[in-house]
């Protein structure tokens, strides 16, 4: 950007960008178009998918290439996300922890040897997962109750998570537990735990409304030894590195509800040419061409919140603010636009024959993980208005 006298418009593309972009929408429409349906309905990704993701350098979008990832940036992967979830918000969520939480995680906490042994196996062939709610701690996290404590060379770890994303493929969990519950937020830390530990396993899945190819599991610890190297950052430090990944997680929640908007609107628009009433397309009514419309500038509103946040995090600039502005705004945008969709298609909107019913149902868990609606509004209102 610097060699620009005046920014860039915030949604034009470099070069690389928009030839990343092109290749994740081709590979999204011709690879995952076909399995979306299957997915949806029997509730699992495709193990075949994975495996393309990472063939693609999907899942290493900024892992630097010296540890075999693609060294892109973050606004790489905010494309990725955005692009996969146009065609299926499961897809991009993969994606997106892997990329915004997990890699992220590990390229700005782990240290040299951490980097060495994990970073290269995220790249290849290894999901990760970010454990950090439980059945009592959602948005109050910190309050969880999973248990650390360093007995010998070992931690041993306690306890019980809850909606743990990718947790069913995931094969390296970056996850917080206390080291003493009284010590508040100061007791947490994160752990790189590795699925084959001892005392580590992955419990029930949920049975969810939307995304849900999406595996989303209870992790159960008892007596789980984690090796005292695998503390991630420094003990006690861990909320910490849960805020700030969940800062940069936020934008790319937003660019999944983007993406899935958009998904969504590009049915309805086609739908609206092709569906006759009353003699003529119902695009030519004004109702429908004001409803199509709209819902393109939201979701062109909420893809300058999107892009500007991730611009912001590569130009090293503070941007928690903006990224919980997106989150909430993209959710809502993405809520309200797959809404219309159904109603543009009326009734056969409303059914599995159809592709629009997915993205409404997708689009709801925008609201709810990495910080729900009220939990953003709290951040900006903190911000702007100083105090607790
Ligand atoms: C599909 C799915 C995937 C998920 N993936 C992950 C994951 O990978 N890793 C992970 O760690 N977690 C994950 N989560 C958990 C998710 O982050 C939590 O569900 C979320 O933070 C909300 O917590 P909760 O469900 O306990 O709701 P609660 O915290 O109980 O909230 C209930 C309601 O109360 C409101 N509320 C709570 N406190 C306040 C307040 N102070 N002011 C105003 N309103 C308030 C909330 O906004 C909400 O409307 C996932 C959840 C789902 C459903």
């Amino acid at each position: 950007m610097s060699q620009h006298a005046v920014p860039m418009a915030l949604t034009q593309l470099g070069e690389d960008e928009q030839m990343f972009r092109d290749t994740v929408r081709r590979f999204a429409i011709e690879q995952i178009g076909p399995l979306v349906r299957g997915m949806d309905e029997s509730q699992q990704m495709d193990p075949g998918l994975i495996k393309k993701l990472f063939d693609l350098g999907l899942m290493g979008i900024e892992i630097p290439e010296q540890y075999g990832g693609a060294g892109g940036t973050f606004f790489n992967a905010i494309l990725a996300v955005e692009e996969l979830s146009r065609v299926d918000a499961s897809a991009g969520v993969v994606v997106d922890v892997q990329n915004t939480l997990v890699n992220n995680a590990l390229l700005r906490w782990g240290n040299a040897e951490q980097k060495k042994r994990y970073l290269p196996k995220m790249a290849a062939d290894t999901v990760g997962a970010y454990a950090l709610s439980e059945a009592s701690s959602g948005s109050d996290a910190f309050a969880l109750q999973t248990r650390a404590e360093l007995k010998g060379s070992d931690y041993v770890l306690n306890g019980r998570k809850l909606w743990i994303t990718n947790s069913k493929e995931a094969g390296l969990f970056v996850l917080f537990a206390t080291l003493d519950p009284a010590a508040g937020y100061k007791g947490i830390t994160a752990f790189l735990v590795e699925k084959d530990f001892p005392g580590f396993s992955v419990g029930k899945k949920e049975d969810k409304l939307g995304i849900r190819a999406s595996s989303t599991c209870e992790l159960i610890l008892e007596d789980c030894r984690v090796p005292k190297e695998n503390v991630l950052g420094e003990p006690g430090k861990g909320y910490k590195i849960a805020i700030e990944t969940l800062n940069e997680g936020r934008i790319g929640i937003g660019a999944q509800m983007i993406g899935l908007a958009r998904g969504a609107w590009e049915f309805a628009a086609k739908y609206a040419v092709e569906r006759k009433q009353f003699g003529k397309a119902i695009a030519e009514f004004q109702g429908i061409q004001f409803q199509i419309a709209q819902m393109a500038t939201e979701i062109e509103a909420a893809r300058l919140t999107v892009y500007n946040a991730a611009r912001m995090k590569d130009a090293g600039v503070n941007f928690v603010k903006e990224a919980a502005m997106t989150k909430l705004f993209a959710s809502q945008v993405a809520e309200r636009v797959t809404s219309l969709a159904i109603e543009v298609y009326g009734g056969y909107g409303f059914t599995k024959d159809y592709p629009v019913e997915k993205y409404w149902r997708d689009a709801k868990i925008g609201k709810i993980y990495e910080g729900t609606s009220n939990m953003q509004l709290a951040t900006i209102a903190k911000l702007l208005l100083g105090g607790k």
